[in-house]
């Protein structure tokens, strides 16, 4: 079942929080003078125009994105994120949201390398258009993009020849299977590869699936994680939508913590939608 398009929600407070704890942990492997591997195992389209049909349904970005971009006086900690999606809409004007790869494209040197997956033959298309745009090189190497099972297609690729990586898993859960196949991949990954940065992206949503994931998450006995989420919105009365999202992430950088204490509180502020929004922030590093 392939009915998910992340087009109707690009740049919502889900991606906003994403992207930018993304955006840290990729700036935090740059500091090092050596490659690195970006795997994004559900890469989505790419690049998203938000004045098209998809994104303007049900204006999602508008209580995302567009509150840190039309911010009066934006946290100075934000200013270099937002300036990468700045750097997206050269007319001044929000009309343009990154995906993961295209902000990791943009972000990444010559001698790092990006490997995307996307399933969806309509989204892997854009994905291809969206990378070849911002190609600084016409033969470019830099990122390999496969239509292609992300769940089965890393099994091949752990650990990357720089044993330097990060790997966002970031599944549409429209199949409750979707959470035992992150949590049987982590713990797959993590043999191949024990030492790799993992970023899970996970809905905050009134349904069993989500705890029962983060108890087998619980159960690998991981020994370095950080747990971030944000809820928005006070969960509703009859059970459906999502009020928030969380990330747990495996190996963070040894910063991401107090940069997240630092900065969560204002997100949390920036993005509530009503007196229930909140946050949580647990982390574990030896
Ligand atoms: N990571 C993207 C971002 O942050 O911009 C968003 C990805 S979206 C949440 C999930 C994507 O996974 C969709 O584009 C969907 O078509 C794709 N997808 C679904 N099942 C997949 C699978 N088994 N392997 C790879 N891609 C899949």
């Amino acid at each position: 079942m392939l009915s998910y398009r992340h087009a109707f929600h690009a740049g919502n407070h889900a991606d906003v929080l994403k992207h930018y704890v993304l955006f840290e942990i990729l700036q935090y492997f740059l500091q090092k003078d050596k490659p690195f591997h970006y795997i994004d195992t559900h890469a989505g389209a790419g690049i998203y125009a938000l004045q098209e049909s998809y994104a303007q349904k049900n204006e999602e970005y508008q209580a995302g994105i567009s509150k840190l971009w039309q911010a009066q006086s934006l946290a100075p900690a934000f200013a270099p994120f937002v300036n990468l999606i700045k750097s997206f809409n050269a007319s001044g004007t929000l009309l343009h949201y990154p995906g993961s790869p295209a902000i990791a494209y943009r972000m990444l040197r010559a001698s790092d390398k990006l490997r995307l997956f996307e399933l969806h033959p309509t989204d892997f298309k854009h994905l291809v258009d969206a990378i070849q745009s911002m190609s600084d090189h016409p033969k470019s190497r830099k990122a390999e993009i496969s239509q292609q099972d992300g769940f089965a297609g890393i099994k091949s690729i752990l650990p990357p020849p720089s044993r330097r990586a990060v790997v966002l898993i970031d599944p549409p859960y429209e199949e409750k299977i979707d959470y035992k196949r992150v949590s049987n991949m982590l713990a797959d990954g993590l043999k191949r590869f024990a030492t790799g940065t993992f970023i899970i992206w996970y809905p905050l949503l009134q349904r069993p699936e989500i705890g029962e994931m983060l108890q087998a998450l619980e159960r690998l006995g991981i020994e370095n994680w950080l747990q971030v989420s944000l809820t928005v919105q006070t969960p509703s009365m009859d059970g459906f939508g999502m009020h928030g999202s969380g990330l747990f992430i495996v190996n963070p950088p040894w910063t991401l913590p107090a940069t997240l204490e630092q900065v969560m509180p204002t997100l949390c502020q920036m993005l509530a939608l009503d007196e229930g929004a909140s946050f949580e922030l647990q982390s574990h590093l030896v």
